[in-house]
């Protein structure tokens, strides 16, 4: 038996880094489970986990324990409905890398992906790459886009494949952790990566291959260590991220900002829609809590909202 972490899962295999630098095939055995929720694959990259060798022609082992997390991240199986899928375990902080053009900003999926990370109280940061392609009119709405996240305590990088502006910044907030990094295709993930990994070579897109839809790369996550200390934690191919196995609740207190402004609303359990005395909207009325960020809470409250009525009607 031997110790080791979990650094590629492919569905069925999983490869473990073992502790003396061998990087093993392993399957699973026996059922591991996460509280009540049903997942997709019960090991995620970043575990720590004890293995089986056994040694014939080529080596495999098998994973027989795994050692408690410090944390995991979680989003709604894209496929598989009423599931969730691990994404990453024991890490140190998350980084969404976005883009303000080629593709154009979807604040959406920040707020989303923020709302994936909040639970878990891991420090997140966001990166606005291909600053190279940013025109002088785009300063003051790139401005107002930035100070909502610093305001409620996300760091902001900027960052440049192009002009390599921000890339040692980058770098910086690397080493010695490990980093989950999310983005939707086309933002120039692989590219950044590729320029802290060099010998990695991740496959790259000119953006005319893009279609936008039908593109079909790997979608395993995968980790990698980065020569100065520190690993990532690539997670290729997240086109949206679904909140079905989130309450209403959950959507509220894990908007950090309304969580703390809610703590004056009229009651203790409002979704600041249209309940009296709702702090929140005042909050957002005086311009201390963003719109846009309400937006976006509304629409994904609405999305859970939907999903459990549907599973309210089907229990009648
Ligand atoms: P991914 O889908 O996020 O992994 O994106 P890729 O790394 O494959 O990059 C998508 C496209 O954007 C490619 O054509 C890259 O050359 C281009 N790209 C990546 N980073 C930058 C950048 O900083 N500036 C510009 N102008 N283009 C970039
Ligand atoms: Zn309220």
């Amino acid at each position: 038996m031997i110790d080791g972490t979990v650094i590629k899962s492919t569905g069925s295999w999983y490869i473990v880094k073992t502790n003396d630098g061998n990087e093993v095939p392993c399957r699973i055995k026996g059922k591991f489970r996460l509280g009540k929720l049903k997942v997709t694959n019960p090991v995620a990259v970043g575990d720590k986990v004890a293995v089986n060798i056994e040694k014939d022609e080529i080596t495999v082992g098998t994973i027989t324990k795994i050692y408690p997390r410090t944390n995991y991240v979680i989003r709604q199986s894209p496929r598989k409905k009423h599931f969730v899928h691990l994404l990453a375990s024991n890490i140190d902080q998350a980084i969404v890398i976005v883009t303000l053009r080629e593709p154009s900003l979807k604040i959406g999926f920040i707020d989303r992906f923020l709302l994936m990370i909040e639970p878990y109280s891991i420090p997140a940061v966001i990166v606005f790459n291909k600053t190279d392609l940013h025109k002088p009119e785009d300063q003051e709405y790139l401005f107002s886009i930035i100070s909502i996240y610093t305001n409620i305590g996300y760091k902001v990088l900027l960052t440049s494949n192009e002009t390599e502006d921000g890339i040692e910044n980058f770098r910086a907030i690397l080493k010695d952790k490990i980093t989950l990094i999310c983005g939707q295709s086309g933002v120039g993930k692989s590219t950044l990566i590729n320029s802290i990994v060099p010998q990695l070579d991740l496959r790259t897109f000119e953006i005319s291959e893009y279609s936008g839809k039908g593109q079909h790369t790997t979608t395993f996550a995968e980790m990698y260590s980065l020569e100065n200390g520190g690993q990532i934690i690539d997670t290729p191919g997240i086109k949206t991220l679904g909140f079905n196995h989130f309450e209403e609740l959950d959507v509220a207190h894990n908007f950090r900002e309304f969580f703390i402004t809610s703590k004056n609303c009229k009651y203790n359990n409002c979704m600041h829609r249209n309940e009296p005395n709702c702090a929140v909207k005042t909050a957002i009325e005086n311009g201390e809590i963003s719109e846009l960020r309400y937006e976006n809470y509304i629409a994904i409250l609405e999305e859970v909202e939907d999903q459990n009525y549907w599973e309210i009607k089907k229990d009648i």
